[in-house]
């Protein structure tokens, strides 16, 4: 591991954690190792240990070392997206294994356990997360896998990772958190009891919508995270060294965009808080949102993504984004360019979103503008 970052402060890992110069030639900056095969001694052996980019690569291997700091792991495995990383947390299980997901989750998980999990044979109940009795009570003996997404997607619901840890342990099950939306900087699940941390790295670990990515950080480097390492080598799923690349280029910066993304959010929160044409304010850093308490003790800040409700139905919301002029409509989230998006019809006509509720990934641009364009978009 190439892990000399000798601070355990996030802002010192993110610049230095996977990181060292070129032994080679000195750059300071790493190149990036685009070729697939690796030469091998006279005597048989390879060298530098590597042999076939797909089983390990110098800019994966970096990238995972400083993932696997920022999380305060002991290892990480680098996927070719977000999803990848979900498949290969639930192949690792055994077909006939139960798991209790969270019921307000981003949809791509949801799908893929229900179109592409359970016909392989996993079995699943999906429960209210926020209420640990619910999760205590859904448990079965062959419960393996507990599920988290905290905030969750799109209702930014809280659930009590320790509290959720705690009673999978109780039966020897695994408590996973897809830690997307508040990244390292805003927590760090392992440290609150997960046995492991997950990434849509795609969002804002990347932070400029330009880099498809996912990750698996594991507490112990056990038995079940080495299914998961096979399944990255043997299936493949793994990210191209420019993409680690410039993912590790992106991280650098990871703490300071944070930082600000929350600080905006919050400007963008409290405008529309007093706003008559916004019903509901989904954003766990305000005092009467539901997961507060918890959000407060378990998050070091809450993230730049909201949602709101606003006054009316799906027509309503829908022209609400018709008229923003700075914030782009489009689907995901982490980039430093503000997005607005009505969850509800890019989730289909199964989804359970309230048809009024629009998502924000609140940017970088100057919060005042950011306050103004909702302003004209919502009217008065
Ligand atoms: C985007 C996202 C994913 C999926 O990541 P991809 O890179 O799009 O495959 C998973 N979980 C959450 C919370 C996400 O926001």
């Amino acid at each position: 591991m190439h892990n000399n970052a000798r601070s355990s402060h996030i802002e010192t890992l993110a610049v230095h954690a996977g990181r060292q110069p070129d032994p080679a030639t000195g750059a300071v900056m790493p190149p990036i190792h685009l070729s697939t095969t690796f030469e091998r001694g006279a005597d048989g052996l390879y060298p530098a240990g590597y042999v076939y980019t797909r089983s390990e690569n110098p800019n994966r291997i970096a990238l995972e070392a400083c993932l696997a700091a920022l999380e305060g792991g002991v290892a990480a495995a680098a996927f070719a997206s977000g999803m990848a990383a979900i498949m290969a947390i639930f192949q690792a299980l055994r077909p006939g294994d139960h798991i209790i997901l969270a019921d307000d989750l981003y949809h791509g998980t949801k799908r893929a356990v229900h179109e592409l999990l359970a016909p392989w044979g996993l079995e699943y109940s999906m429960v209210d997360t926020t209420d640990l009795r619910q999760v205590r009570a859904a448990r079965r003996p062959t419960t393996r896998l507990i599920w988290v997404e905290t905030p969750s997607n799109p209702l930014l619901k809280i659930t009590d990772i320790e509290g959720v840890a705690a009673i999978a342990h109780e039966t020897g099950a695994r408590c996973v958190v897809d830690n997307t939306w508040p990244s390292p900087m805003g927590q760090r699940p392992l440290e609150l009891g997960a046995d492991l941390a997950m990434h849509a790295t795609t969002k804002y670990l990347g932070g400029h919508s330009d880099i498809l990515g996912g990750a698996v950080i594991a507490r112990e480097d056990d038995e079940f995270f080495q299914r998961i390492r096979a399944i990255q080598t043997l299936g493949g799923a793994v990210p191209s060294p420019f993409d680690c690349w410039l993912l590790m280029r992106s991280i650098r910066t990871l703490p300071y965009r944070m930082r600000a993304h929350t600080e905006n959010a919050w400007r963008v929160a409290e405008f529309l808080l007093g706003h008559p044409n916004v019903m509901a304010v989904h954003y766990p850093g305000l005092p009467d949102h539901p997961g507060h308490a918890i959000a407060a003790r378990q998050m070091r800040q809450f993230g730049g993504m909201l949602s709101i409700q606003v006054r009316g139905g799906a027509a309503e919301a829908m022209s609400v984004a018709a008229r923003v002029r700075l914030f782009t409509r489009a689907t995901s989230l982490g980039g430093v360019e503000s997005l607005i998006e009505h969850r509800a019809s890019i989730e289909g006509p199964e989804s359970k979103t309230p048809a009024n509720l629009l998502r924000l990934s609140i940017g970088l641009e100057h919060p005042d503008d950011l306050v103004a364009d909702l302003s004209q978009a919502l009217g008065d």
